[in-house]
């Protein structure tokens, strides 16, 4: 009994070292955010929030479109569509970072449920005589498991003519460009400001200056989802590159405002 009590003392402080001990590869410090989407009743009223005005600004828009070509929306699909917070909440509990094996895998299952009031709002539109493209960056190598979760919930126009996933660069202004070659672009939803404009994409551009630009377009053209996990927004904090999980929290901390 008293070698066991020994071995205990000996053992838990190197326990709670090991603990306490940063690790490279630790998951990103999110879990605030993902508790936040998964949980929060707030989340949800924002989803609702935007596609209500993305309705309303829809029916606005199509009072007001010509007629030389088709209508149609654009719209992303991680955070917008679908949700993709189990795969953030898988890291956080297995205590690793952002995988794209990892990634490969959640987007392999096609389990990602819907984003609140998207399905029911594409479905309006195509009530409307709109279509969906979806435009995302996710590779070619999820394309059919992509289009398996979207077709799973009867997401409209989830097919090979309306889907277009990454090719060549994360910039979806040409993607944009060749649907604009056959239709009117009514509206466009996103998680992320690159989603709307390349505006937004460019290097060193200030994300926030560059939204009080264009100010207007949000809640008409440009209809905006909550994403509080992940983002290019996060660039802007880092300095270097191939960071690890440690090195990025160190400099998220450096680059919050505080006071004295
Ligand atoms: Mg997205």
């Amino acid at each position: 009994m008293k070698i066991f009590s020994v071995l205990i003392t000996l053992l838990l402080p190197l326990h709670l070292l090991a603990q306490n001990k940063p690790s490279v590869n630790a998951a990103k410090d999110y879990t605030m955010a993902v508790a936040w989407q998964q949980h929060s009743g707030e989340y949800k009223a924002l989803c609702f929030q935007a596609y209500n005005f993305a309705r309303l600004s829809l029916d606005y828009r199509l009072k007001m479109a010509d007629t030389s070509k088709r209508n149609c929306i654009v719209v992303d699909i991680d955070e917008t569509v679908l949700d993709n917070s189990p795969f953030q909440g898988h890291e956080i509990k297995n205590g690793v970072s952002y995988d794209p094996k990892d990634w490969s895998d959640w987007t392999g299952r096609s389990a990602a449920d819907t984003v609140p009031g998207a399905l029911s709002f594409l479905n309006y539109a195509r009530s409307r005589k709109v279509e969906t493209y979806y435009i995302t960056n996710r590779e070619q190598s999820d394309y059919t498991a992509t289009l398996k979760n979207l077709q799973r919930f009867g997401f409209p126009d989830a097919d090979d003519a309306h889907l277009l996933v990454k090719t060549t660069t994360s910039d979806k202004e040409a993607r944009r460009q060749k649907v604009l070659e056959r239709y009117h672009i009514l509206l466009l939803c996103g998680d992320n400001l690159s989603d709307f404009s390349n505006v937004f994409y460019r290097e060193g551009k200030n994300t926030g200056e560059q939204v009080s630009k264009f100010s207007e377009e949000f809640g008409s053209h440009f209809i905006v989802l909550p994403n509080p996990m992940y983002g290019d927004w996060e660039k802007l904090l880092y300095r270097g590159e191939h960071l690890n999980e440690s090195e990025k929290a160190k400099q998220r901390a450096e680059g919050l405002k505080g006071y004295y």
